[in-house]
Parts: C-alpha cells; structure tokens; sequence
C-alpha cells in the first residue's frame, strides 16, 4: 500500500493574510525555479564530472548575486545553513590572516541584537552596548567605554543595520567610524535590511555581514557570511572538506542556495521602490492611529515603536496598553491574518521582547506589542484587512 504523505500536510487556505515577512518571508515564485531547476541537478558541487560541473555552476552564479547585492567579490562569500549559523562562524574570537593571527580580547554587542549574536557565539560573555529609548545604538556612550578600555588589542564589536522587530535602522557606518578609530572590526547583521535598503559593505563600513535567505524571499535553510577583506577569515565552526574556502565544511545545499541567490538578485530591483513604500507605511500607521482613537477610552493610548526614528518602510510595531498581545494574535489569526507579538514565550511564561525592554518601554507595553511586517506579495488589501479585524477585535473588547 502506498501512503501519501502530501495528503497529512497541513494547507494554508487561499484567502488568508499573511503580514509577517520578517519571521519569513514566502518564497518567490522566481526562487521557487530555480530551486526546482537546480534540484534536477542532484550532484556534489566539489565533484569534477559534468553533473558536478553544472552544480557548482548554480552555486557560483548565486554567489554571484549575493556578492553583488553587497559589492563584494564573489570569493569573499561564505555560505552556511543560515543566519544564526553564520553569526556563530563570524563570532570567532581568533581570526586568520596570511600574516598571523587576529586574537579578539573582547565582544560588544548592542542590547537590541538577534540572540543569534546577543548569546556571543565561541566569545565568553559580550559586553552590551546601550540603546536609546528611541532604539538606536547609544553611540556615545560606546565611544565612552572604548576610551576606556586598558588595552590596544583589537576587539569584535556588532550592530545590526535593522532591527527584526521594530525595523529601527542603526547608524552602521557611524558605528564602524568608531569602531575603526579604536583598533576594533564591525560584524553588521544584515538579515532584515537586505531588499529593504541598501546593504553595501563598503558603504556601511562593516567588515563582516551575516545575510539570510528566507526573510528575503528564498527558502529556510540558506545564509552567509560575507567577508570585507577576503583575507581575515574567522576559526572555521564546521571543520572536514575544503568547501567554502575551508571557512564552511559539508556538501553545500545547492538547491536551497539556488533560491537564494534569485531572491537576492530580485532584492535589488525593490530597493527603487523604497519612498513609496514608506508613504505606504504611514499612511497605514495614521489609520491605525484613528482606529485606535475611535476605540476610546476603554484602552490605552497607542505606541508605534520607533515612530520618529528612522525604520524599515515594511515594519510596523505597536502596542496599545491593557491589551495581550497573545490573545490578539489568536483572533487575527481566527479572522485569517498573521501577524506576531513582540513578547517570546520561554520557559512556559510570556516574556516582554528584550527590543522593546532595552528601549526602555514597561513590561505591561511591551507585553501588548504586536508586529505587522510586510513584503513583496502584501497588497493595500492585505493591509485593510488588518484594520478591519484590529477594529473590530477593539470594538469587541469594550
Ligand atoms: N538576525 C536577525 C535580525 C533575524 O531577524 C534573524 C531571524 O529571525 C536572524 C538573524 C537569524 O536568521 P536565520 O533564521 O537565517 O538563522
């Protein structure tokens, strides 16, 4: 008897809202191709005979599109499983350079990191770097601890250049400035602003960025690390083949990095796009503001995080006080719309975002926030179907 195991899988309905494009954005139809092209091609990248030939062909030709999208030579891109992967190769505290060495003393990271970088990878403890209750990287208070510092030897420091939660944009390249002037080097994450603004190395001064393919469209399972000067390259994490330059070793997942390497060459067509979409953004944020008026006084007022600093066009996180963000989510999720909270359940208990705790905000806000994220298939539609049901959810509590 043949069991189908298709049939088991749960199918999202066709008429559901998805507004959640920065835990994972859908794939591409474009990714979609090239991953279903590539996976004909089932041979070993590293093999010499033609099937091998045409694999290692589709990982050159992503790599090529992952180094144009931040202006780096295809040889300084290292792939790996992801972007937590690749924080964890980058967050090496001995480096290698043809002329010796590169022995970290120290890691600083900002305090509104992805854990991927906040749990400080092979260093022993970071050193948390304020923000401002704006949530931008307290810059002078940094400066204050390097002039402070006992010693001459280099140090890691990192900064993301958009924040997953709130989309709140660092000042990368101001960091990096600092960063340089102190002996330091600056591993950026690049994971949400890649597609969303433009995440030219040089430009933002990083010596290592870490880029993820399922938040711009590619599948799960594909990331890299990129590096600034191909010759300083981190202790390798997984040691065995030669694969990536002996910084990555496995057989590459080519089919996986096929799509990636699409949706990173998509990515650079929508940063054109960007003006409009940040007109988009506040012009929904103003109806969400009435809505919340209308609702009046049974709730508190409403938060829009990092509302007067400058955020990703395609985030918006918010609170209004008194609500739980968990049951909200339940109920858009009943009225077919996805969204996320801004709280993380550990430990069985719902604990406030360490984003929006970091920025100061109390616990019962931060509790209540909720994160609308958009991407390359959200319509106006999608989005007044989310006012709608938040409407309506506030009119039900009073
Ligand atoms: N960095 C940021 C800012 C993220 O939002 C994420 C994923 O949520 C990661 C890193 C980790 O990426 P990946 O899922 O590829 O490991």
């Amino acid at each position: 008897m043949t069991v189908s195991t298709m049939e088991t899988l749960p199918k999202m309905p066709d008429n559901r809202t998805y507004l959640d494009y920065n835990a994972s954005a859908p794939l591409l139809p474009e990714a979609k191709d090239a991953m279903v092209q590539a996976l004909e091609t089932s041979a070993n990248a590293s093999s010499v005979h033609g099937e091998g030939r045409a694999a290692r062909a589709v990982l050159e030709r992503a790599r090529g599109a992952i180094a144009g999208l931040a202006g780096v030579g295809v040889d300084h891109v290292i792939f790996t499983s992801g972007a937590s992967e690749a924080a964890q190769l980058a967050l090496s505290p001995i480096y290698h350079h043809p002329d010796g060495e590169i022995v970290f003393d120290k890691l600083y990271v900002s305090a509104v990191e992805h854990p991927c970088i906040l749990s400080g990878g092979r260093f022993e403890q970071p050193e948390i770097i304020p923000v401002t209750k704006e949530g931008v990287v307290d810059i002078a208070a940094f400066a204050e601890t390097l002039s402070n510092r006992s010693t001459e030897k280099p140090f890691l420091a990192a900064l993301m250049l958009a924040n997953n939660e709130t989309g709140i944009i660092q000042p990368v390249a101001e960091m990096a400035a600092l960063v340089h002037a102190a002996g330091g080097f600056l591993l950026v994450d690049a994971v949400q602003a890649a597609g969303r603004v433009p995440v030219d190395m040089a430009s933002l001064g990083a010596d290592f960025l870490i880029l993820s393919s399922h938040k711009i469209g590619g599948p799960q399972g594909a990331g890299a690390l990129l590096l600034g000067d191909k010759n300083i390259k981190p202790t390798p994490l997984i040691a065995g083949g030669s694969q990536e330059h002996r910084l990555r070793a496995g057989t590459e997942n080519v089919a996986a990095i096929a799509g990636f390497g699409e949706a990173a060459r998509l990515c650079t067509g929508r940063l054109d796009h960007m003006q409009e979409m940040i007109y988009v953004r506040d012009k929904f944020e103003n109806q969400l503001t009435e809505i919340c008026k209308l609702a009046g006084n049974s709730h508190g007022s409403l938060t829009i995080f990092g509302q007067q600093t400058r955020r990703l066009a395609n985030t918006t996180c918010f609170a209004v006080k008194g609500i739980n963000a968990e049951t909200a989510l339940i109920s858009l999720d009943l009225d077919g719309i996805s969204v996320s909270s801004g709280s993380a359940c550990s430990s069985g208990r719902v604990e406030p975002s360490h984003v929006l705790k970091a920025m100061g905000q109390e616990s019962d806000i931060a509790r209540a926030a909720i994160r609308v994220s958009c991407g390359w298939n959200t319509t106006a539609a999608d989005r007044q179907k989310f006012l709608e049901a938040w409407a309506s959810y506030l009119r039900r509590l009073t």
